[in-house]
């Protein structure tokens, strides 16, 4: 199995990093599934994708800590080889509540895990991509959210900062590493049947959102995984610093 092009995408093992593992697998991509606790939907996913004929190992590291992150590429190099792809798929989201009731700790936990991951494996992509480094370019697909644009107030005004903040990554790094073959985009997806919305709050709180979404319904991750394969592949060569919004019109 001697795949051309190797992706690594972070947090993968189940919702939007699932989907779009088992799409890159399909379009022949060797793939890196890195995870964080659930080892058992790590395997199962490696097990259905190595139908398709395609180089995949599975890697457990937190990408918010820069050792793991450093092991994790490390691994992909000497596994997989020459990383085409990086995925910033990671993303964690507290309970609805209004400002007041969010404490530093939270704060904390949301911003680090969202954008120190997204600043420490894009990093480490660049170093191996740019043909500053001798690398032969590649893509990075950061995952952000309708809230780094709504501000999700009264619900969760925390993770809509981080993904503000990771649009402020998206679009500076973009320019910054425009002339060194590297692409950097996002996806901002809406209202996505995922487990990210199990953290409990609200009863009604999903027909309450999909009330608001003018397609009327909430998106699947497969959705979302094909505009991620999109931006990365060079179907938009042209492309970067762009962000599309996966949304049904919200
Ligand atoms: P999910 O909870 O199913 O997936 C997130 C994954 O990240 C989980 O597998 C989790 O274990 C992993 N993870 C968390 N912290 C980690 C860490 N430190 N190191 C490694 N892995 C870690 O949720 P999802 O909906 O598939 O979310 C994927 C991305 O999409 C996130 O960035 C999320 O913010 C974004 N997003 C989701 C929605 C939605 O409605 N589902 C909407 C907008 C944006």
């Amino acid at each position: 199995m001697l795949n051309d092009k190797i992706v690594l995408i972070t947090g993968a093992s189940r919702g939007i990093g699932a989907a779009t593992t088992r799409l890159f697998a399909q379009k022949g991509y060797g793939v890196c599934i890195n995870f964080l606790k659930d080892e058992i939907a790590a395997e199962q996913l490696k097990n259905e994708i190595l139908q398709y004929q395609v180089k995949c190992i599975t890697v457990k590291a937190d990408v918010s800590k820069a050792s793991e992150v450093k092991r994790l590429f490390k691994t992909v190099d000497e596994e997989l080889g020459c990383l085409s792809v990086l995925v910033n798929n990671v993303g964690i989201l507290k309970t609805q509540c209004r400002l007041d009731e969010i404490d530093e700790q939270r704060f904390s936990q949301v911003l680090t895990t969202n954008v120190m991951s997204c600043f420490l494996c894009s990093q480490q992509a660049v170093k191996r991509m740019s043909s500053k480094y001798g690398g032969k370019g590649g893509s990075i697909v950061n995952v952000s959210s309708g809230a780094a644009k709504s501000g999700s107030p009264n619900e969760y005004i925390d993770y809509a900062a981080s993904k503000g903040a990771i649009d402020s990554l998206t679009k500076g790094l973009a320019i910054e590493v425009a002339g060194e073959g590297i692409r950097v985009n996002a996806v901002r997806p809406g209202l996505i049947h995922t487990d990210i919305h199990a953290s409990g709050g609200e009863p009604n709180r999903i027909d309450r959102l999909k009330a608001k979404i003018p397609m009327q319904r909430g998106g699947e991750p497969a959705e979302v995984a094909e505009a991620i394969y999109w931006l990365a592949s060079e179907k938009s060569s042209f492309a970067t610093g762009s962000f599309i919004d996966i949304a049904g019109g919200l």
